[in-house]
């Protein structure tokens, strides 16, 4: 999904909203390039042809449409599918989402991603997320210090269940977070993964 209302200095998929190269690589990306507007229903033939169990609507922030993503998430559910969306966290969930058996797989944003604390940390969209069954947290974390901060951030939101995963683009910059994770995450009871698609295709897009 096109768009998001953070600006992550990291963000791995700055292509689908950095149009003035704020990002970490300075890159200004064309809207007209990357963005390609689609009927719901041209969007779930494509999905169905795929033949797959599950689909993950990823983004971008996949929430600030979430109102139009509902025909299609519906028609997907409809026909068989398990549905996971990805979000920032920062938008109070529809109750016809919420109630709709999504399973939402939320990535709360730390200081280094540079977006402004009342921007990334929004109580009422974390509250009414944290309430949908089946809802998981997941941090984007490099160091030990990142996870004093995470654990803050649950202590105050109750965001459970807590997923950490490393920062990086290739998988150098992966295996060397997750090194530096690795044994404090477990000594505190927390669930820790890598960044598979990295370590297999490296920062390809489209996979
Ligand atoms: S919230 Fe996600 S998509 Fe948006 S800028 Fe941050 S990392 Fe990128």
């Amino acid at each position: 999904m096109g768009g998001c209302n953070l600006a992550c200095r990291w963000c791995d998929t700055p292509y689908t909203w950095d149009w003035t190269g704020v990002g970490d690589s300075g890159v200004a990306y064309r809207p007209r390039d990357e963005l390609h507007p689609m009927a719901w229903r041209e969007v779930l033939e494509r999905l169905r042809a795929y033949e797959v169990p599950m689909i993950v609507v990823s983004g971008g922030e996949p929430l600030s449409q979430q109102a139009r993503l509902l025909p299609l998430l519906r028609a997907l559910i409809d026909t068989g599918h398990r549905v996971e969306i990805e979000s920032n966290g920062t938008v109070v969930p529809l109750p016809e989402l919420a109630g709709l058996g999504v399973r939402f797989n939320i990535s709360p944003k730390l200081a280094h991603s540079g977006d402004e604390e009342e921007r990334r940390l929004v109580p009422e969209a974390l509250a009414a997320l944290a309430a949908v069954p089946g809802t998981a947290f997941k941090f984007v974390c490099r160091t030990r210090d990142d996870l004093d901060e995470v654990a803050s951030i649950v202590d105050r939101y109750g965001t459970t269940p807590v997923w950490i995963m490393p920062e990086g683009q290739t998988p150098h910059e992966v295996d060397r977070h997750i090194a530096a994770l690795g044994d404090d995450v477990v000594a505190r009871g927390w669930n820790l993964t890598t960044r598979l698609h990295v370590a297999v295709w490296g920062d390809r897009r489209g996979v």
